[in-house]
């Protein structure tokens, strides 16, 4: 797609300023003229920075780069590795001027084609002529320096680290020397934190442990790496914090299995040991939810139908009352999904319906043509274009792009025993803050949980792990307001169902009591008793409340602590259902809240 002119001129400018700094004002043609040779040379600036990247000193030692430079402006010429040096992510005009104009202007016939320069040459050959002659650097320098990177070195500090990092068996014998040199570490590293530098003493801020010889994180792979710490008061300036190659390692794995950086991952252990046939089974089950989530990812059948773990209320509504542990690993994906409104739907319709007109010129006959179909009106070809009836990749393109189909989700399960399904979008809704947030992704943990009959832990990108199954239920993300609500690190088998429960019917009754969208699950649990909640939603809705809400209440009376003043506030009609609901239990309002209370209460007060 072209870029808007004003964008265009931009590059031009900045690329002029970099090449003849005394250039007048460019015109509209010199403009297009430049603009064009920059975009066509956008695949070798690419290859130029993996070049670079592969000659760092840090791969290849200070003596290799001594070779790297030398080979290096044998063919580009004096001067140009310091300019490839210069260069950084990728800023076309500068890029251009310093890397790609120096290939393009070499002659075509130093490398073996007649005539001309580089630039002369079409687009294919020039890129595979810069691949082989920055191959051919490389290989020069590889073969002249003591320890040329190669993967089996990788994988050969990959396993040193690794086999460090095993729980079991763990060389900690002694739990308490441990946490004391934690702590000697904690205080001797914070002078250190945050700063590459030798002979340092530093504390991995992901799993804890001291190390001197580290890896400057970067958000390539870590979250956030120059989150604030309170250590810059004393200590100066704080850069990005330093993690132990451990850790390094791992989220290079991590990236690896999703191809991208995954936001968040969900691992299932199983809860006690299995056997094969267990196993085998838990793994099907695990495959068949991905294949059934995929469809729904990518549209298969229904674009309008998508998964999403962030939205609790509506997974809430799907799965409150079913039975959780028979469902089937197609049931599990379903219920993890929500359609659009009917709204949304007939919008969605109608921009893709004006994208797939425009492209074929409003040519009803030319897209018949090229999709092999026959359809007499536009209605009738874009409700098959909707339900993926039509194969082209035009249109699957487009559909993909008006319905934003693609990967939420994978599925790694080689063995029972470690099962991983990274996120590529983190468990959160709108404005959730942190609290709100762990509320979300603990419910989705219990879900997964008692459906799989697993253990789960919903872990981000930072957080480290070092469970082994036999836990719970559920992790409990992190979060010290959390934690201390649930009161532990685990939701136990015997709690699971009520939390689960009781985060459910919280994320229904979120829309009901109109708290803070930051904070309103966390809110909503935080209420002493289910009377403050039913108070609120009175508060907010002018006295009004559904009478199906009370079910809700009561599933979160389960994990609340309060008592049940609140009883008093009530008005009448309410107080009339409540006798509806207390005459179960086939004793007086007057007598419960008696006990209640604990004073006698007299009929006319309620
Ligand atoms: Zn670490």
């Amino acid at each position: 797609m072209r870029k808007k002119y004003g964008d265009r001129e931009k590059v031009v400018k900045s690329y002029l300023k970099l090449t003849e700094p005394n250039a007048k004002e460019p015109s509209q043609e010199i403009v297009n003229r430049f603009s064009g040779r920059i975009d066509i040379a956008q695949p070798e600036m690419v290859i130029f920075k993996f070049f670079k990247a592969i000659m760092n000193e840090k791969l290849i030692g200070r003596e290799g780069v001594s070779i790297a430079t030398e080979e290096y402006e044998k063919v580009f010429g004096v001067g140009t590795w310091q300019k490839l040096q210069s260069t950084s992510t990728l800023m076309p005009a500068r890029d251009m001027a310093y890397t790609v104009d120096y290939f393009w202007k070499l002659p075509a016939d130093r490398f073996g084609y007649s005539g001309g320069c580089v630039s002369e040459l079409a687009d294919e050959k020039r890129g595979s002529l810069l691949i082989s002659i920055l191959n051919g650097i490389a290989e020069r320098v590889y073969a002249q320096i003591e320890n040329p990177p190669s993967r089996s070195n990788v994988n050969k500090k990959m396993a040193a680290a690794f086999i460090n990092d095993l729980i079991r068996p763990s060389k900690v014998e002694d739990f308490k020397l441990m946490v004391e040199k934690q702590l000697e570490a904690y205080s001797q590293s914070k002078p250190y934190a945050g700063r590459s530098m030798r002979r340092a003493e530093y504390f991995c801020p992901v799993c804890n442990t001291p190390f001197d010889e580290g890896v400057k994180a970067s958000a390539d792979y870590l979250s956030n790496p120059q989150t604030h710490t309170n250590r810059g008061v004393s200590h100066g300036k704080f850069d990005y914090v330093m993690i132990c190659r451990t850790c390094y390692f791992e989220r290079i794995l991590r990236q690896l299995l999703l191809q991208e950086k995954p936001s968040e991952m969900i691992l299932l252990l199983p809860r006690m040991n299995i056997g094969y046939q267990a196993g085998q089974l838990l793994v099907d089950k695990v495959k068949k939810f991905y294949d059934e989530a995929c469809s729904f990812m990518f549209g298969s059948v229904d674009p309008d139908q998508q998964v999403s773990l962030s939205l609790t209320h509506l997974i809430a509504r799907n799965v409150l009352g079913r039975e959780l542990y028979q469902l089937s690993g197609e049931e599990i994906a379903e219920l993890l999904t929500y359609r659009h409104s009917d709204e949304t739907s007939k919008k969605l319709r109608k921009s893709l319906e004006k994208k797939i007109r425009n492209f074929y010129g409003d040519s009803l006959e030319q897209a018949n043509i090229e999709w092999c179909t026959d359809f007499t009106i536009w209605d009738e070809a874009i409700s098959a274009v909707i339900n993926n009836l039509v194969d082209d990749p035009v249109v699957k393109e487009v559909r993909d792009e008006v319905y934003r189909l693609g990967p939420q989700l994978k599925a790694v399960c080689q063995t029972p025993n470690l099962i991983l399904i990274p996120l590529t979008q983190p468990i959160v809704l709108g404005k959730d803050g942190a609290a709100n947030a762990a509320l979300r992704r603990l419910f989705v943990s219990l879900f997964i949980g008692l459906a799989l009959d697993v253990t789960v832990a919903i872990i981000n990108n930072n957080d480290g792990f070092d469970f082994e199954g036999g836990e719970g239920v559920a992790w409990v993300p992190p979060v010290a307001s959390i934690r201390k609500m649930v009161n532990g690190n685990w939701v136990s088998l015997a709690d699971a169902q009520r939390w689960f429960r009781a985060i459910g019917a919280a994320s229904i009754l979120t829309t009901y009591t109109g708290y803070s969208e930051r904070s309103n699950l966390f809110s909503i649990l935080s209420e002493p008793t289910p009377g403050h909640i039913l108070r609120r939603i009175e508060e907010k809705n002018n006295g009004q409340v559904s009478y199906y809400l009370f079910e809700y209440l009561d599933i979160i009376g389960e994990v609340l602590h309060g008592d049940a003043l609140f009883l008093l506030t009530l008005n009448d009609s309410r107080t009339r259902i409540l006798k509806e609901r207390l005459k179960k239990s086939k004793m007086p309002l007057t007598v419960i809240l008696t006990v209640i209370l604990r004073k006698p209460v007299k009929p006319n007060t309620v």
